[in-house]
C-alpha cells in the first residue's frame, strides 16, 4: 500500500520531468517534411473524412486537447505553427482523439460520460477532506472519501486506453502521411507521445493509491469496532 502511493509519487515526479525535457529537445528537431501541426492536423482529419472538427490555436505551453463537446481540436501555439517532430507528434495525437470519436470508440465514450460525475468528485474531496479535520465524524468522511477516490480511480483507469490508442494512431499515421520519417524523427517523436502517456499512468496509480487508503481505513476501523 505504502509501497504504491511512494511509486506513483516517484513515476509522476518522473514522468511530467521527462515530457518537459523530451519536448524541450525534440522541439527544437524540425521534421524534414517541414509541414506545421495544424497543417499535419487538417491533413488527418481530411484523410479520415472528419469535417466537422475545427483547428484552433491557443495560447499557453503545451495546452494541446481535444474537445468532443464542441469538435475543436486545440493546440498550443508552438505546435499549431511549429515543424518540429514533437509539434507534429501531438497534433496526430489530438487528431486521434478526433478519429476516436468519430468511430465511436467504447472507451472514449465511456470517459465522455464520466466526466461530469469526476469533476463533482474532484470537488467534494477537498471539502469532506477539510470538514473532516474540524467537524464531520470519519463515520461520514471515510466512506465519502472512498468513494470520490474510487470515482477518479475509474476515470484515469478508462483514461489509459483512449491516450494510449491516439498515441498508437498518432504513429501509425505520422508514418503513413510521409510527415515525419522512420528512423531519427520517428523515434524522436515517439518519445515526445510515451513520456506524455506515462503521465497518465502516474495520475491513475495516484487515484488508485488514494483509493485503497481510505478504503484500508474503513476496514481497519470496522476491525476495531468488532
Ligand atoms: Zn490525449
Amino acid at each position: 500500500m505504502f509501497f504504491i502511493i511512494i511509486l506513483a509519487m516517484l513515476l509522476s515526479v518522473y514522468a511530467s520531468w521527462k515530457v518537459s525535457s523530451n519536448y524541450r529537445k525534440y522541439s527544437q528537431v524540425l521534421a524534414s517534411s517541414g509541414m506545421t501541426g495544424a497543417e499535419v492536423a487538417q491533413r488527418i482529419l481530411s484523410l479520415n473524412e472528419i469535417r466537422d472538427v475545427t483547428i484552433h490555436a491557443a495560447p499557453g505551453h503545451l495546452t494541446d486537447h481535444y474537445d468532443p463537446s464542441n469538435r475543436r481540436l486545440v493546440l498550443s501555439e508552438e505546435n499549431y505553427h511549429g515543424q518540429s517532430v514533437a509539434a507534429l507528434g501531438i497534433a496526430a495525437h489530438e487528431c486521434g482523439h478526433a478519429i476516436q470519436h468519430n468511430q465511436l470508440y467504447a472507451p472514449l465514450q465511456w470517459r465522455m460520460a464520466a466526466v461530469g460525475i469526476t469533476t463533482m468528485a474532484g470537488n467534494i474531496i477537498p471539502i469532506v477532506a477539510i470538514g473532516g479535520m474540524f467537524f464531520l465524524s470519519f463515520k461520514i468522511v471515510l466512506p465519502v472519501l472512498a468513494v470520490a477516490f474510487g470515482i477518479v480511480m475509474l476515470f484515469q483507469l478508462v483514461t489509459l486506453p483512449v491516450e494510449f490508442d491516439a498515441t498508437a494512431r498518432a504513429k501509425k499515421i505520422l508514418l503513413s502521411t510521409g510527415a515525419v520519417t522512420q528512423g531519427a524523427e520517428f523515434n524522436a517523436m515517439s518519445k515526445v507521445l510515451d513520456a506524455a502517456a506515462l503521465t497518465y499512468v502516474a495520475a491513475f496509480l495516484s487515484a488508485l493509491a488514494s483509493f485503497l487508503h481510505y478504503a484500508m481505513l474503513i476496514m481497519g476501523r470496522r476491525d476495531d469496532e468488532e
